[in-house]
């Protein structure tokens, strides 16, 4: 039987309305659908409390109490119904704020009663908000044990949808499939692996038989699940690496060594030589390379790329460099041609603001082959610019290009050239493993010798006068300062006019004490922006006023104040990308998170992670725990989403370690998935992969 194709609404006690409203709210349509709607967490019937042992930091449990004195407490919105329970052992006060009728008739003073719920505390004094409350004597024995608690919508609770609701829909799945459900992984890898039957752990996971049952239904299907994807990754992987062949880089010659012996303008960092000697032997080995560089902002990953570019000019082969936005572009095109310049390498930036003439001239050196570095933005990508042979592509800050862009870049030579990515947006492992697994990890996992970890403090914007005098401290020592404040594309025009009152309130203060301010955001035109850069760039101007326009790439050394306004609007990873743009030189430098009073205590967390590390790969495993990986910086706008159902890359690091491992040595025996005991495993894939585009191969 196919639980994936019988629809839901066919089940006695749900129907059109109901339906609809699951598909609405979760895209649940099918058996198999709500099957995979996994418990969020489980309360815990198992055992019974005594009140003594209560505190507001346990989750729901249940007690054995007499209730008396059931009366109703003060009025209007805050009319209420309190008693008090207790035990042998003490007492706690119970709330209802509603069905004060029922209640009434449902107490009586003499029994004795399993009361259910969390316990919390309101003036000191303990209390349980809105129990279940049911006779001894009459507790079913269903009560006892686990129980599944589900995540629901506002609007599934008004169609009658709660936990509870979706526990009777599962409960009626069981009894209309009559416990068979298609086994979705071999025989002997069950047994090899020691895990359950699919049906039973779809069971146990929903109605749980006991605590051992429950934690083997659930490493069933997590594994499971981790294990696919993996093994989805790794066969392309292994296709990619077989079917493709690459530019082979067989040697290093004059122009690297040269580089290396004369010109290095410091000696590399540890971590620096591994991730060069990484890449030069997967150029080297006549596969195309598909590399991801992580760094931490301020790691030195310029640097490596252009030793990967000598590298390919050695062999004979052009090059290019592409970064996201023009300033960005145009700071490596002078970066790269000043480390160059004594080697006889010809180099030329190309962005939207290159003048016709030049641009034609250009395009005419690198189709005939006589330019052998091109640097530049998204210009890169358009179809006119037709390198001669172009054997390493590099491309910086990876997140904020599409799959399609990257796409055009493959097919600028007959030979797809390497493909080098290189991000700051460290990325937890667990979640690279899972968006990337198929793609070769370099990670430059240390800073420079010299630097000076950044101050981080966090300030309240009533605060603001100290905040301005510190600046100003700072500028007398002739610092720079960055002022960053949010923007949100909803309420462009709120955004804006904070800009603006912003930038009046900084001027106010620092006009008339000798310093200027520049002023850069999204909606100025390039060369406006350009000239205001360049006018802080150079130190004509101390303050720059931005929104996250200067999130990527922006390098004044100089500057060693970032102050951010409205910072709990911020995400962790652009937090740390702001942050990174000081630090750069040699002096101690601030990061000042200033947010308003009242603050979600998810900013609250962030906030604090921001103020206790400065470590890129830190912040981002905070990133995955608060956040979950779906909403991971980067992860949407490179069009990879990471839809689990049941496993969590925050908590579940272990188990995709091991899952990663047997998919690897499935596929060393196996790499089609031909043999017949693996004939699931490519029945499986084909299923659940079917409807995704075959990205991976571009990217
Ligand atoms: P990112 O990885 O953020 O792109 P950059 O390549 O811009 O970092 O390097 C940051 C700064 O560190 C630059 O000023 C660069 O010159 C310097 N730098 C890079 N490598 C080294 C090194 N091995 N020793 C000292 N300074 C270095
Ligand atoms: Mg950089």
């Amino acid at each position: 039987m196919e639980i994936s194709g019988l629809n839901i609404k066919y089940l006695s006690g749900v129907g059109d309305k109901k339906a609809a409203i699951l598909h609405e709210e979760l895209g649940i349509e099918s058996y198999e659908d709500m099957l995979y709607h996994i418990p969020y967490r489980y309360i815990d019937r198992s055992r019974i409390y005594t009140i003594s042992e209560l505190n507001p930091q346990l989750p729901y449990i249940q007690i054995k109490a007499y209730i008396r004195d059931l009366k109703p407490v003060g009025a209007g919105k805050a009319a209420r119904m309190v008693a008090t329970a207790y035990d042998d052992t003490g007492e706690l006060e119970l709330v209802w704020f509603n069905g004060f009728k029922y209640l009434a008739s449902q107490i009586d003073a003499q029994k004795e009663y399993l009361i259910f719920g969390q316990p919390s505390s309101f003036n000191r004094k303990l209390n349980i908000v809105h129990p279940e409350i049911n006779p001894f004597e009459k507790t079913s024995p269903l009560l006892v044990g686990f129980q599944a608690v589900y995540p629901t919508t506002e609007k599934m609770k008004k169609a009658f949808l709660n936990s509870k609701a979706i526990g009777k829909i599962q409960e009626s799945i069981f009894k209309s499939i009559n416990g068979k459900i298609p086994e979705t992984l071999p025989a002997w890898f069950l047994t090899k692996y020691k895990l359950i039957y699919l049906h039973e752990a779809l069971f146990n996971i929903h109605f749980p038989t006991s605590p051992e049952m429950l934690q083997k239904a659930i490493f069933r299907l997590k594994f499971e699940e981790l294990f696919y994807i993996q093994l989805n990754i790794l066969k392309m992987k292994y296709k990619r690496k077989t079917v493709f062949k690459g530019c082979p880089f067989t040697s290093v010659g004059a122009y690297f060594n040269n580089f290396y012996n004369r010109y290095l303008p410091f000696p590399l960092t540890d971590a620096q030589k591994r991730v060069i000697r990484e890449i030069r032997q997967d150029c080297g080995s006549g596969k195309q390379m598909n590399r991801l560089l992580q760094g931490d902002v301020g790691s030195g990953k310029t640097l490596v790329a252009v030793m990967c570019m000598l590298i390919a000019l050695d062999n004979h082969y052009q090059t290019c460099l592409m970064a996201p936005t023009e300033i960005l572009a145009n700071q490596h095109f002078d970066t790269v041609s000043q480390m160059l310049k004594d080697l006889g390498i010809t180099v030329a930036l190309l962005t939207g603001s290159t003048k016709k003439k030049e641009r034609t001239e250009i395009l005419q050196r690198l189709a005939a082959g006589n330019l052998q570095i091109i640097i530049g933005t998204h210009a890169l990508l358009e179809d006119v610019v037709a390198f001669n042979n172009v054997g390493l592509v590099i491309i910086d800050e990876q997140h904020r290009f599409g799959v399609a862009q990257r796409a055009k870049l493959w097919h600028k030579n007959n030979i797809p050239p390497h493909v080098l990515v290189m991000t700051a947006t460290p990325i937890p492992r667990t979640l690279a493993m899972t968006l990337y697994g198929d793609l070769d990890v370099s990670v430059i996992d240390e800073l420079p010798p010299g630097r000076k970890p950044i101050t981080t403090l966090h300030a309240y914007e009533n605060k603001y006068k100290e905040v301005f005098k510190f600046i100003e401290q700072e500028l007398q020592k002739g610092r720079q300062a960055y002022i960053v404040y949010p923007l949100i594309s909803e309420s462009e025009k709120i955004d804006f006019h904070n800009l603006e009152e912003g930038y009046d309130k900084v001027n106010e203060y620092f006009l008339p004490r000798g310093y200027s301010c520049s002023m850069v955001h999204g909606k100025m035109k390039a060369v406006d922006k350009d000239e205001e850069m360049r006018r802080f760039v150079n130190g004509e101007t101390q303050i720059l006023v931005a929104t996250t326009v200067i999130e990527v790439g922006v390098n004044v050394p100089n500057a060693s104040i970032m102050v951010i306004e409205s910072a709990e609007r911020f995400g962790l990873s652009q937090l740390h990308q702001l942050r990174g743009r000081v630090g750069r030189g040699a002096e101690q430098s601030y990061c000042i998170l200033m947010t308003s009073y009242k603050i979600s205590n998810d900013s609250r967390k962030r906030i604090e992670t921001m103020t206790s590390t400065n470590d890129g790969f830190e912040i981002a495993e905070a990133d995955l725990k608060l956040r979950g990986p779906g909403d991971i910086e980067g992860t949407q706008q490179s069009g990879l989403t990471c839809n689990l159902k049941v496993a969590n890359l925050g908590k579940d690091a272990l188990i995709l370690n091991e899952a990663c491992r047997v998919a690897g040595s499935i596929l060393e025996n196996d790499p089609d998935l031909i043999k017949e005991e693996n004939a699931v495993f490519a029945s499986q894939i084909k299923r659940l992969f079917k409807t995704k585009i075959n990205w991976r191969f571009i990217s």
